[in-house]
């Protein structure tokens, strides 16, 4: 706390894991010997730049960049960039100390890191959204490289930004690498990673119900958000034949009683992908279909939440209310949806909860998997990459019920995935000594 005033978000990400890993930590005193926590709370570095770019109207405008290399003692550091407006170095700090337990929990060679600008893209035009991009690249391509730092989207950054940002990169180091990913599939792209996290997140829950000789058929899901992550969601959970009845967007959620169908499905892609409308629209357009202004859907009954939207967005009565609805499960396909309150509630109910670390670790699984088709100079087809992000996303799933306190009937996944993440980064760092 002392060393970081000002951080609620990071504290908040660091106490879940140290509340979990205090037990593992104290029964093998060579990770608390080495101070490995304490050294793994600590940003490798920050890097903070300004960002100047002119708008449509030639006013000049400055926001803030920041990259933060958290951990690169298992490989490159890796995470994605977020433009919104609430984002500071509290939400990337938190975002980059996530990143390293979910990069590992991978399997794959990836460290942790986190970047972003507290640009608002919503509102702004493509010129506006190209120049912003190639300013922010400036001081970006200084930091990053295909063996150093390789970013990705989040929220606020999908292909178009990408674009922009790697062909700035391009033409100011006049190499082609794969030093971002999430890249068009004619410049080095994977296929599957645009769907990756979504499709991830539906099929941790799938092997989270199997464990329990269960599945998503027929399961009724609430799904928050309508990005990248939600619109994949649903569209994987249909398939796996449960019924999606919601989806949401910062000014509010859409109640779908009947499930949402595939027409529906792709009439909020191109609303949401392409027109970069705005929730309510979906509503307006098909009957039955109800809007909630300014709400969240957790007080909608189901079988399975998946919050895909942003941090925070289930405190202790949202939780409270989805487990008086009878809620099975809850997948995080966003970021630390699920405040502390909230997580002890759900654990309280013995209620099963993939956490974001685990659910959502599908896209960076991906994006590694599109940094070694771009080393190799090939790219593999939808089937391949779809099958080895269901081998990874099972994998996972095993890591953290291997490392989850056991219970007799209850598999704790928040500390298995902790652990399990943990492990890996911490042996490095053990054998690389006082670094
Ligand atoms: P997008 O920008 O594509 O979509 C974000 C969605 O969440 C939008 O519907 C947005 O609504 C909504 N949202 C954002 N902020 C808020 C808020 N403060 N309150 C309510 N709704 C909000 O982002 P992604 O889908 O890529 O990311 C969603 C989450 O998943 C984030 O936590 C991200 O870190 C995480 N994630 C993403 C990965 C990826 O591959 N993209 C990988 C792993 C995790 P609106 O349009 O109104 O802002």
């Amino acid at each position: 706390m002392k060393r970081n005033p000002g951080e609620p978000e990071f504290h908040q990400a660091v106490h879940e894991v140290v509340e979990t890993l205090i037990p593992f930590i104290l029964s093998n005193r060579v990770y608390k010997d080495a101070q490995i926590l304490e050294r793994m709370t600590e940003p490798d570095r920050v890097v903070i730049f300004r960002v100047c770019w002119e708008d449509d109207a030639g006013n000049i405008r400055t926001n803030r960049a920041w990259r933060v290399q958290f951990n690169n003692s298992i490989g490159p550091y890796k995470g994605g960039i977020r433009f919104h407006p609430n984002v500071t170095l509290s939400v990337l700090k938190f975002l980059g100390f996530e990143q390293t337990f979910k990069n590992s929990l991978t399997g794959l060679p990836m460290g942790g890191g986190k970047g972003g600008s507290n640009f608002n893209p919503k509102g702004k035009s493509d010129r506006e959204i190209m120049r912003f991009c190639q300013s922010l690249m400036i001081e970006l391509h200084r930091h990053i490289g295909e063996d150093t730092d390789v970013p990705a989207g989040d929220i606020g950054v999908g292909s178009r930004e990408i674009s922009y940002m790697f062909g700035q990169y391009k033409r100011l180091e006049n190499r082609f690498s794969g030093i971002l990913t999430g890249k068009g599939l004619s410049f080095g792209g994977s296929l599957v990673r645009t769907e990756a996290t979504g499709y991830g997140c539906a099929y941790f829950c799938e092997n989270m119900l199997n464990h329990i000789e269960d599945s998503l058929v027929d399961k009724i899901c609430s799904i928050s958000g309508s990005g990248n992550v939600a619109l994949y969601a649903v569209e994987k959970a249909i398939e796996l034949g449960a019924k999606v009845v919601t989806l949401s967007d910062s000014d509010g959620f859409v109640h779908v009683p009947n499930g949402i169908n595939l027409e529906m499905l792709a009439f909020v892609k191109e609303l949401k992908t392409v027109r970069r409308g705005r929730i309510h629209e979906f509503a307006n357009h098909y009957k039955g279909v109800d809007f909630y202004a300014g709400k969240r859907p957790w007080n909608v009954p189901c079988d399975i939440a998946f919050p895909c939207a942003t941090q925070n967005e289930i405190n202790r009565a949202d939780s409270q209310e989805l487990i008086n609805n009878g809620v099975k499960a809850v997948v995080e396909g966003a970021n630390m949806p699920t405040n502390l309150d909230g997580i002890h509630e759900f654990r309280h109910a013995k209620v099963i909860l993939a956490p974001a670390k685990a659910a959502n670790a599908g896209g960076v699984a991906v994006s590694g998997l599109e940094q070694s088709q771009n080393a190799l100079r090939l790219s593999w087809s939808r089937e391949e990459v779809d099958q080895r992000l269901k081998s990874i996303m099972l994998e996972i799933h095993s890591k953290c019920v291997q490392h989850s306190h056991k219970y007799e009937d209850y598999t704790d996944y928040i500390t298995g995935a902790n652990i399990a993440g943990f492990k890996k980064v911490a042996d490095a760092m053990l054998a690389y000594g006082i670094v």
